[in-house]
């Protein structure tokens, strides 16, 4: 089944800048489908548009559609917020907030208007086990957030998206200022969270790409240049530029 499909999207910056020409892809839910490719592909701007980040920048153009179960997400008639709870996004830097790891976590369950204690700490002790964080931090839930470690940030960044029950994730390279064991649990995480979610990242390399896809797309300067399963992408690319860019030939 697919959970979002993205039909002839095409995106300009005001600069000048076509960042995505003429986009077509479906993504499956239940897996994780990775966006790869050299810096300035459009990966970013791609994910963006997912969850209407993109009404924020600097955006002159953009056209096409973008299906989130049979809805278009771009129609301006959209419920942008509605929208972001069922798509969530976790940046490559970590960025919590200045409260105690709880109150990151149940910040925007509150602000959605949930008061019940019961809930909020049932919401707590889920997402942080999903994160794979819960074990590290179950007995320091009071303490500042700022105080963990990057690896452990950026769980609790992955954990209070969580926490809003999206029904995408989208990550944007988060991984990238990790350590290898942080990178790991991150990684393991992904491959329990796609049993129940609809995955896509952005990975920090090419071997991340390999080792956690079950899709793979391949973009080059806002282009697809191919989309299979990752098995294939990897083993037996269909395009050269692909097969040159996964064998490092270029960066
Ligand atoms: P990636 O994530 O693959 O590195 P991006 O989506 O960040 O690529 O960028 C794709 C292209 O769009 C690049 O040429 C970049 O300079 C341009 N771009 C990205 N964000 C903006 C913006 N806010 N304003 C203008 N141009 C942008
Ligand atoms: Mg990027």
């Amino acid at each position: 089944m697919n959970k979002i499909t993205i039909e002839n999207l095409t995106l300009h910056y005001s600069d000048g800048n076509e960042s995505l020409r003429e986009i077509n892809i479906s993504i499956p839910s239940n897996a994780i489908s990775v966006i790869f490719g050299p810096s300035g592909g459009g990966k970013s701007t791609l994910l963006r548009v997912l969850n209407r980040l993109n009404d924020l920048t600097d955006v002159s153009h953009l056209e096409g559609r973008v299906l989130l179960d049979n809805e278009n997400i771009l129609d301006p008639k959209t419920d942008v917020i509605a929208l972001r709870r069922r798509v969530g996004m976790v940046f490559a830097r970590p960025v919590v907030l200045p409260m105690s790891i709880r109150q990151n976590l149940i910040y925007g369950l509150e602000v959605a208007g949930e008061k019940d204690k019961y809930k909020l700490d049932a919401a707590v002790e889920r997402s942080l086990k999903q994160a794979a964080l819960w074990e590290e931090v179950k007995d320091r839930l009071d303490d500042p957030a700022v105080a963990l470690s990057g690896g452990q940030q950026q769980r609790v960044c992955l954990a209070r998206v969580l926490a809003l029950e999206p029904e995408v994730i989208l990550l944007d390279e988060p991984t990238s200022g990790l350590d290898p064991i942080s990178t790991g649990k991150v990684e393991e995480s992904l491959q329990e969270l796609k049993k129940s979610y609809t995955i896509i990242l952005v990975p920090h390399s090419v071997q991340q790409a390999a080792r956690t896809a079950d899709y793979a797309a391949f973009f080059l300067q806002g282009e697809l240049v191919e989309y299979a399963v990752s098995d294939i992408l990897f083993t037996n690319p269909a395009e050269q530029h692909t097969q040159d860019y996964v064998e490092g030939r270029f960066g």
